[in-house]
């Protein structure tokens, strides 16, 4: 298949479906969750999965389910000094159910603050140590008196479940694409609405294909969404060929690819290859066993090739973790852009394969069967002919045409043109 190149307008449609989810209060579990995996379902035929509290997966366990209806503080006698429902970074994810009246004091320690961001509030979770807080401005923290206060975090942490969403799109092959996405954070844009909206766009550009490679598509909470989808689907693991972990992908920063533990797959060269042509500023980095969930994925007992590919990694950006990382931090044009690269890569994915030249001793004649472009003798022999001198030339079997992208430094489009068309001519049978 050729990946066609992508409609236009859909980095707009992209911030449109970040707004949509945008106020949804989302954690690693409960309903913010799945109401999040049931919009994204309402444009792809999205399988939503149950782990039930509790589960073994591996060395950790499925945690009870936590859910929040609202949570305030407010002065004795006085004004409401926080509210959940103007945001909901304000309380720690995975807060305990809290009423009670309390002095500053006593209050103060469950307060978290950005004194160097006096206006914004920063995001929090304790999902392992059961606690509560509430995560406000700077501003407002300076701004309480002494006195009592009336604290409540109306939530629950019972058994129940934690939910995933899970789209495999069937190709010729067996063999995976993963693509995995965490979808458990609260109100912030970046990391990662943008990756969830990216994933969700790319799952829809090939779902009306039928692709050469199948593509399985994860929508998890962060860490033991992805042990749990490796724990229950540890056979399934081995048919992935290639995976890419999406997040913070709508800043307007430069690429960020980090290789896959590997450091040398298919996925890792296809992702410099494309960012290398890209005409912009990019970095490609080692792996390292920190991160989103690639680190999961590369972890020893499975060692997947699956990299991660981010514009400005996390912590790298000073609204990570704030409500600064808000509707106005990502753009139409960097989703789009960051669209734009996951496609390419998935091209290149796609067209990897190695052929044999069925005619390879010295050239043979590409004029009498019209696949000469072009006079020839005034100037050189143009790109698309170079394409097909180099196709010929390197299709021994051994390389691939991701080698023959990398050594010609001709694009890879070009080159899966002239293979198709040496194809047609019987010159080139898949092969190596
Ligand atoms: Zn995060």
């Amino acid at each position: 298949m050729t990946v066609e190149p992508l409609p236009a307008g859909m980095g707009r449609e992209m911030h449109a479906l970040v707004e949509r989810l945008y106020p949804i209060a989302r954690s690693i579990t409960g309903d913010g969750l799945r109401e999040t995996l049931a919009i994204l379902g309402e444009g792809l035929p999205l399988e939503v999965r149950d782990v039930p509290s509790g589960t073994k997966v591996f060395d950790w366990e499925v945690p009870r389910e936590w859910n929040i209806r609202g949570a305030s503080i407010t002065r004795v006698g006085g004004e409401r000094v926080v509210d959940f429902s103007r945001s909901n970074l304000h309380v720690v994810g995975y807060s305990v159910p809290v009423r009670a009246r309390m002095s500053l004091e006593e209050l103060r320690p469950h307060l978290h603050s950005l004194p160097e961001h006096p206006d914004w509030i920063p995001y929090r979770t304790s999902y392992y140590r059961e606690t509560w807080g509430f995560c406000v401005t700077h501003r407002t923290l300076e701004a309480l008196e002494p006195g009592l206060y009336d604290v409540e975090i109306d939530a629950s942490l019972g058994p129940g479940s934690m939910s995933y969403g899970e789209l495999l799109i069937p190709g010729e092959e067996e063999g995976e694409v993963l693509v995995s996405t965490h979808a458990c954070h609260p109100s912030l844009c970046n990391d990662n609405l943008s990756g969830v909206a990216v994933a969700a766009f790319l799952a829809g550009h090939l779902l009306d294909r039928r692709p050469r490679l199948s593509y399985r598509f994860l929508f998890l909470p962060g860490t033991i969404g992805a042990i749990a989808w490796l724990a229950l689907n540890e056979a399934g693991a081995a048919r992935i060929r290639h995976g890419l972990v999406l997040s913070c992908l709508g800043d307007p920063g430069a690429f960020t690819y980090k290789k896959s533990r590997r450091g040398d797959a298919a996925v890792d060269r296809a992702a410099a290859l494309v960012l290398s042509r890209s005409g912009k500023e990019f970095r490609v980095g080692e792996f390292s066993p920190y991160g989103y969930d690639e680190r999961q994925y590369c972890s020893p007992g499975f060692d997947l090739p699956v990299g991660s590919l981010t514009r400005t990694p996390w912590g790298e950006f000073e609204e990570y973790h704030t409500s600064a990382d808000d509707l106005a931090f990502v753009t139409p044009r960097a989703l789009e852009e960051s669209l734009g690269v996951c496609a390419a890569i998935v091209e290149v994915l796609e067209g990897d394969l190695r052929y044999v030249n069925t005619s390879p001793k010295c050239e043979p004649r590409l004029g009498s069967r019209g696949l000469w472009k072009g006079g020839g003798g005034e100037g050189g022999p143009g790109e698309e002919n170079l394409a097909l001198l180099w196709v010929l030339n390197l299709s021994d079997g051994r390389h691939s045409v991701l080698d023959m992208a990398e050594r010609s430094g001709i694009p890879f489009h070009t080159l899966a043109q002239a293979v198709q068309e040496l194809k047609e001519a019987g010159l080139l049978e898949p092969g190596g």
